[in-house]
């Protein structure tokens, strides 16, 4: 084993303590102070050019340049530090100790992980350009990598292409998952707010009731996906809350729906958008009630572009073998903000293996720490590779 081996072995070994440490005090979208004050430091430590702190709020940004000689180009690698409002039911010794807060979809190995690149990458130097490393807040729901980007992320850092890791449950240790074009859908969220009549429960004739006139909606809003939809095409409507009433003797005078929308293609994103509305008003008024729909464009596709896609996949193969790398995943139906940087630069998102484990989000999730070495491997061939002029 050759000394650059052994130094990017010790750095995954250090990130697994690293990694357990952002498990055991997580911290919610754009309040990752205590995260982001842990990646500056090492980051300084590490002898880092140029290391700026608070874009987009609790975002850091790293900059490494390479000592080969010649013109090189500037990668950029993206991790995510923020984690979810959700309590642990795991009994390990890295449990969180923000009760009601839980790294539930392994950004901590995701910081962790590329920690572990920059350590290695900031010893041996051995690329020409330079690497941008990057840590971005509030991934879950915040728009953090959105917030950086209009906080100057890419002016204050030269990037020529961006790429970003996310590990998969139940993929195998080791093992590389993309595809080119759409690789998560687009992410939209809608409120329906109805206005009916309220009354006694023992008189329904004198009211207008917002029970039934939800639950109709709720029924309708399914024929967009089946009856509207192009059967090739994808699309998700979830209604995910219903809030209506008090008390069992009250029809009550108003209901509130919230839901996600996921989509892939944009005409059936406008579709399913309009439908929607209309569905929501012509049901409304069916009934003689008022409603309102709020529809939120939240996160877009993640659009991974083909030559970088390419890029990754080769790298991967390079790293694991060409019968560990899926480079035609189906696409999943999950937002990720990683979309506003690949609109802004090309570039691809790569989903790595976390081995059995329980799913992204749930109480019994848990990053596993074996599953840095892969990543922390990948990003320092990206960036050896990727720099060379
Ligand atoms: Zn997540
Ligand atoms: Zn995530």
């Amino acid at each position: 084993m050759s000394a650059v081996e052994f130094a990017l072995d010790d750095a995954v070994t250090e990130a697994g303590v690293w990694r357990r440490h952002f498990h055991a005090t997580p911290e919610l979208r754009y309040e990752e102070h205590a995260t982001a004050a842990f990646i500056a430091d090492k980051l300084r430590a590490f002898g880092f050019d140029r290391v700026e702190t608070g874009i987009g709020k609790t975002g850091v940004v790293g900059l490494l340049k390479g000592k080969r000689s010649g013109p090189g180009r500037n990668v950029g690698l993206r991790a995510d530090m923020d984690a979810l409002p959700i309590l642990e039911a795991n009994e390990v010794a890295h449990k969180s100790t923000n009760i009601g807060v839980m790294h539930a979809c392994g950004h901590d190995g995701h910081s962790a992980s590329l920690l572990a690149a920059a350590r290695y990458l900031s010893v041996s130097r051995d690329f020409a350009g330079s690497a941008v490393f990057i840590f971005q807040p509030a991934e879950e729901g915040g728009a953090g990598g959105k917030a950086m980007i209009e906080d100057g992320l890419f002016d204050r850092f030269e990037v020529d292409e961006v790429y970003g890791l996310h590990n998969m449950p139940n993929l195998a240790l080791g093992k590389f998952s993309t595809t080119v074009g759409p690789v998560t859908s687009a992410s939209d969220r809608f409120a329906i707010e109805i206005e009916g009549r309220g009354s006694h429960a023992s008189r329904p004739q004198e009211g207008i009731d917002t029970v039934i006139v939800g639950t109709q909606i709720v029924n309708a809003l399914q024929t967009i996906v089946s009856r509207n939809v192009h059967p090739h095409e994808s699309a998700v409507v979830s209604v995910t809350m219903f809030q209506a009433g008090q008390t069992d003797n009250v029809i009550p005078q108003t209901a509130l729906l919230r839901g996600t929308v996921r989509t892939f293609n944009p005409a059936v994103q406008d579709l399913v958008e309009r439908r929607l509305k209309e569905v929501v008003t012509g049901v409304a008024g069916l009934f003689g009630a008022q409603a309102t729909v709020t529809y939120l464009r939240d996160y877009p596709v993640t659009f991974n572009h083909a030559e970088s896609t390419a890029h990754a996949v080769r790298i991967a193969q390079g790293l694991v073998g060409a019968a560990s790398v899926e480079a035609a995943m189906k696409p999943v139906m999950g937002g990720e903000d990683f979309s506003f940087m690949l609109q802004k630069k090309p570039g691809a998102f790569v989903f790595f293996g976390n081995g059995p484990s329980s799913g992204l989000h749930t109480p019994t999730y848990d990053f596993n720490d074996q599953a840095i070495a892969s990543a922390a491997a990948f990003w320092v061939r990206l960036v050896q590779d990727r720099t060379a002029a």
